[in-house]
C-alpha cells in the first residue's frame, strides 16, 4: 500500500477549506516532491470551484487556474502531487465522476467528508496505471508529517 505524506499545515488547510465552502465542494491542488516512498506534500493551493451546475457534488479546476498552479509549483521547485476536494455530507470515497475526471496518473486524489459542516474522514486515492485505459484508484495511507525535519530531508 502506498503512503501519501502530508505536512500538518497542508492536512489542516485542506480540511478547513472543505468546512469553509460547505455545503459546496472545495477543491485545490497539492504540491510536493516525489520520493522513493511516494509523494511528500508540502503545500496546498486552494482553487475556485468552477462548476456552477452542481457545486455540492462536482468540482472542477479551470484550465487557466491550473496553469497558475503549475507556475507556482515550478516557482517553489515542487511538482503537482495531486488534488483534493470535499464531499459535503457524503463519504470520503471516490465517485464514478471523480474517476472519469481524474487524468493525472501517478498523482494522489484526496477526499474529505464534511459532515454537517465539520471535516470528518480524509482519504487518499492514488491514480495508478500507465494509461487512461488501465487507470485505477488505489486507496493509500495518509501520514501527517509534523516536523520540518522530514520535510527538508524528503
Ligand atoms: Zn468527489
Amino acid at each position: 500500500m502506498s503512503t501519501l505524506r502530508l505536512a500538518r499545515a497542508v492536512y489542516d488547510a485542506l480540511r478547513a477549506h472543505g468546512e469553509q465552502t460547505y455545503p459546496h465542494e472545495c477543491c485545490g491542488a497539492l504540491l510536493g516532491r516525489s520520493t522513493p516512498e511516494g509523494w511528500l506534500v508540502q503545500s496546498a493551493i486552494p482553487a475556485g470551484n468552477t462548476r456552477t451546475d452542481s457545486p455540492q457534488n462536482r468540482y472542477q479546476i479551470a484550465p487557466a487556474e491550473l496553469v497558475k498552479i503549475e507556475r507556482e509549483a515550478r516557482r517553489q521547485g515542487l511538482g503537482i502531487a495531486g488534488f483534493y476536494h470535499s464531499h459535503p455530507d457524503h463519504p470520503a470515497q471516490w465517485s464514478p465522476t471523480d474517476f472519469t475526471e481524474a487524468h493525472w496518473l501517478g498523482c494522489s486524489y484526496v477526499i474529505t467528508a464534511i459532515t454537517q459542516g465539520k471535516a470528518a474522514v480524509t482519504n487518499s486515492f492514488l491514480l495508478a496505471g500507465a494509461t487512461e485505459e488501465d487507470k485505477q484508484f488505489i486507496q493509500e495511507t495518509i501520514r501527517v508529517v509534523d516536523e520540518t525535519d522530514e520535510l527538508s530531508r524528503g
